[in-house]
This record gives structure tokens, C-alpha cells and sequence, in this order.
């Protein structure tokens, strides 16, 4: 075990969004990759936007992503509680710290007050900042202030004229001056820290050594310096991961499509190909390779291949990963992955008998190298709803010249008779129908294949004839062959 220890902060706002799993994963490899520890600490301390339900999926999404935590909610550890609202008691001593030392300073400025400063400001075309106003109180004067009934923040002392100056592991030299900064608010007035203090506060007593995490944090890196500099703590070392943009290089958002884990969980994309997707989002292997399993990536991943520039959000990318996973699964995985997608078409019984799961589980295997993910079966079962044949919308005309051979009446005929004949309608006992057509009629493959597929689906190309068969059913294909020459009117 090294001394390297990460973490994985998130705020448990609303959906897990793949970004915040892409940063947990990069975490997660290093410390998987270094032997250190990962922890895991929720930070709710926006008590409006906050909720359990929200954290509860951030931890159901890691689980199913395979990202265990070494320490944090739920396991625990030797730093906790790790939920920022069951922390406020140790917050309070460092707090009380920082005045003490007069690093931090009470703030009775209101709402408006505030405002009407940064008007000025921006009316000189200035910069806002806070202008200073509470930062040399006197006793008495505090004392008024309460007696009005003010409610105070806490802010702290920034010096002027100073470089914040740090060493990103992704970004290089990085550097903010002072001046742009201004005291801001550590503690709001109902007493909770801001964001930008407790993480401070946080990694520190938590004992964090690398800080990776979104890009949009690295303009809040500086006041979190200032923090650590008036405590006198060492800061850790920081990586900034860029953005996940979308395919127009617009910020992945809602647009794009799917944002959240759980929206891929439901779509029916796989842990391991997610896994392997996000982590090349932004990580770039040595070689060639682009599907590595959970222990590959631990051995392959380094921060000095994660790279600066915006990671492209490719949804045909993904797909292309997820089907190569789903080639894995076997009948039974590749039916459960479907399942919920069928019963929203309606194809799934209320309740399942050892029939209905043989007819689902042959749908599915005999779709499986047509689809990239769950949810895209439904695309392929509109042959199974209804007893009406539509010809593939395109490909009429192709569809309708099949249809017209003279030979067609014929081969259909001696293919219904073999159906009605057939004891059992299993992909084998088709086999041997066609077969069986072909030397009663003495027509070769094509014009045997063809028809019969037309007529039964309304398609050219698709999936093996022997299956679609056998699924349609002694019944339905019957009537369709029945009445194909509706097709052709
Ligand atoms: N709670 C912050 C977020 O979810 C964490 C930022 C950090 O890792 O410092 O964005």
C-alpha cells in the first residue's frame, strides 16, 4: 500500500452525470494503479439541492461501474463522518482558528449592500470583488451591526499582490494572481461552509495526496490555496481533467442525449464497456488498443497520458465498445439485458412461462449482432407486432420485383405445405423445409430465400430466415403466406 491517497467528491445534487464518473474512474485507477486508497465523501452542503436519493444513485452507479471505495459513507474509515453536513462540528474549530489568528474576518454586508458594490464595480468597468467594507471592524461597530439583526458570513483574508502558482499533473504550470480574488466567503450566514472551504478542510483532515478532478474547479484552485496557505497546510497535488464535449465540441448536456449513468444502465449498455469508454475519454493508451478490461486499465492508466485538451463525447464510439462487450454474454445475459425493452413493446407476458423465455431468448440471440445495445431490440420486433407485413420503407420497388417472379407462387406454396405438415416449428425443422422446397421445386438458394423472407418480413436482408420462421410461428407465417400478394397490389 502507498500513501497515495484519492478521492471522489461528488455533490449529490441530481443525476450522476457521466462526467462525475469519469472522474471518479481516474481516481479510481490511480489508486488501484499506485496501491493507495480511494476515498469516497459526499459533499451536501447545499442543503436545497441536496438529497439522499441522489446520493444513494451515485453509489449504486459506482458499484455497477465496479469502483469500490477503500473509505467513505457507508465503509467508513479513520477520517470520517464522510458526508460534509455530519462534519460541521470539526469545520467549526478551524474556523474559529482562522479568527482567532484574524485570517478570516466576520462579514455584516447584506444582499444588497453587495450588489449595489458590484454595480459600481462593473459601472467603472472594474472587476467585482468584495471592496472590503467589514474587514476592520471594531467590537462596538460588530456589536450594532447584531444588534440590527444582521446575520454575518466569515470571509477570508486574501493578501494582495501575490501568484497562486501550482504544478497541475494535467495542465501543466498554472498560475493566478491575488489581486483578481478578493476576501471571499467561507462561511455563509446560516454557518455551513462554502464549497471551496470544506473541501479544503476536508482533504486535508482526510489526508488527501492528489486532488483530480472536473476542469471547472481549477478557477477555484486559487482561493482553495489561499485557504490552505492561512491554515499552513500543505496543499495536495492537483490534476484538472478537461470538459466532455459533445460531437459539435458544444458541453455535453441533454441535447447530446444520454447524460447520466443510469440513463446507459437503462438504455442497456454494459458496466465494462461504459468503464472502458469513459476511461478513454480523455486518457490516451500507448498503443493502438482500444478495449481493455477493468485490470488492464489499472496497469495501463497514468496521468501523464490524460490529456489537456477537451475529450470528444462519441455515442458511436461507445456503441462500437458495448457491442464488442455484449459478443461476451451468453444467450441468457443477452435476453436479461433485453428484457426490459420488450416488455415496454408489449412482447413480455405479465407472467412467464419456460415457453414465453425460449421465444424471448431466441429473439434476442437471433438479434444480437444487429444491435450495440439493449434498447435497440426494440428496432428490430416490429415484425413480431401484428399480423400486417409492411415492405422496408426505401426498397419497395426491390421488394415488389422479388415478389413478382413467376416462381414465386409456387415456392411459397410447397413452403407453406412443408410448415402446415411440420410437427414442431424449430430453426431446424425449417432448415430441412427450405431444403426440402428447393429440391421439389429444383430452385437454388436465392430464389428459395428470397420470397419466403419478403413475404414473411417485408425485408431483403435480416437475420437468419430459420429463426424469423420459427419465431413467427407456424400461424402468422402461414397467413402470410396466405396473403403476400397484397404486397404486390
Ligand atoms: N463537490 C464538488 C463537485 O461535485 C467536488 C469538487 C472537487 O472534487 O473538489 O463538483
Amino acid at each position: 500500500m502507498s500513501n497515495m491517497k484519492v478521492r471522489f467528491a461528488p455533490s449529490p445534487t441530481g443525476p450522476f452525470h457521466i462526467g462525475g464518473a469519469r472522474s471518479a474512474l481516474f481516481n479510481w485507477l490511480l489508486a488501484r494503479k499506485e496501491e493507495g486508497s480511494f476515498v469516497l465523501r459526499i459533499e451536501d452542503t447545499d442543503l436545497a439541492r441536496s438529497t439522499r436519493e441522489s446520493e444513494e444513485n451515485i453509489k449504486a452507479s459506482l458499484k455497477w461501474l465496479g469502483m469500490n471505495w477503500d473509505e467513505g459513507v457507508d465503509v467508513g474509515g479513520d477520517n470520517g463522518p464522510y458526508r460534509q453536513t455530519e462534519r460541521l462540528d470539526l469545520y467549526k474549530e478551524v474556523i474559529e482558528r482562522l479568527l482567532a489568528e484574524d485570517k478570516a474576518y466576520e462579514c455584516f454586508c447584506t444582499a444588497e449592500e453587495l450588489d449595489a458594490v458590484r454595480q459600481e464595480q462593473m459601472d467603472r468597468g472594474e472587476t467585482p470583488k468584495y471592496n472590503g467594507h467589514c474587514s476592520h471592524l471594531t467590537e462596538e461597530e460588530k456589536e450594532k451591526y447584531r444588534a440590527e439583526g444582521r446575520k454575518s458570513t466569515i470571509r477570508l483574508r486574501v493578501p494582495l499582490n501575490k501568484t497562486y502558482a501550482f504544478d497541475d499533473m494535467v495542465r501543466g504550470h498554472v498560475s493566478f494572481e491575488s489581486n483578481g480574488v478578493g476576501d471571499f466567503v467561507i462561511v455563509k450566514s446560516d454557518g455551513i461552509p462554502v464549497y471551496n472551504f470544506a473541501v479544503v478542510m476536508d482533504d486535508h483532515m482526510m489526508k488527501i495526496t492528489h486532488v483530480i478532478r472536473a476542469e471547472e474547479h481549477l478557477s477555484n484552485t486559487p482561493r482553495q490555496m489561499a485557504i490552505y496557505e492561512a491554515l499552513g497546510w500543505n496543499i495536495p497535488i492537483f490534476g484538472h481533467i478537461s470538459l466532455i464535449l459533445g460531437k459539435d465540441y458544444k458541453k455535453m448536456s441533454k441535447r447530446h442525449g444520454a447524460t447520466s449513468v443510469e440513463q446507459y444502465k437503462q438504455l442497456g449498455y454494459l458496466p465494462e464497456a461504459l468503464v472502458n469508454f469513459l476511461a478513454l475519454l480523455g486518457w490516451a493508451p500507448e498503443g493502438e488498443e482500444e478495449f481493455f478490461t477493468q485490470e488492464e486499465l489499472i496497469q495501463a492508466f497514468s496521468m501523464d497520458r490524460v490529456a489537456k485538451n477537451p475529450a470528444v463525447f462519441d455515442i458511436d464510439k461507445l456503441n462500437h465498445i458495448n457491442f464488442h462487450y455484449m459478443k461476451q454474454l451468453s444467450d441468457e445475459e443477452i435476453f436479461h439485458l433485453c428484457l426490459p425493452h420488450l416488455k415496454e413493446v408489449g412482447l413480455v407476458p405479465d407472467s412467464m412461462n419456460q415457453a414465453d423465455i425460449d421465444w424471448l431468448t431466441l429473439l434476442c440471440t437471433t438479434f444480437r449482432d444487429h444491435i450495440s445495445f439493449g434498447a435497440q431490440i426494440k428496432d428490430h420486433v416490429g415484425l413480431f407486432l401484428g399480423d400486417t407485413v409492411f415492405l422496408e420503407e426505401g426498397h419497395e420497388e426491390e421488394l415488389k420485383s422479388v415478389l413478382s417472379e413467376v416462381t414465386v407462387p409456387t415456392v411459397l406454396k410447397a413452403f407453406k405445405n412443408q410448415l402446415v405438415a411440420m410437427e414442431e416449428v424449430t430453426p431446424e425443422n425449417v432448415k430441412a423445409a427450405i431444403k426440402a422446397v428447393m429440391k421439389e421445386t429444383s430452385l437454388k438458394g436465392k430464389f428459395v430465400f428470397m420470397p419466403i423472407r419478403v413475404a414473411l418480413t417485408g425485408q431483403m436482408h435480416g437475420p437468419d430466415l430459420n429463426n424469423i420462421v420459427t419465431l413467427l410461428g407456424k400461424e402468422a407465417c402461414v397467413h402470410r403466406l396466405d396473403t403476400y400478394a397484397n404486397l404486390i397490389k
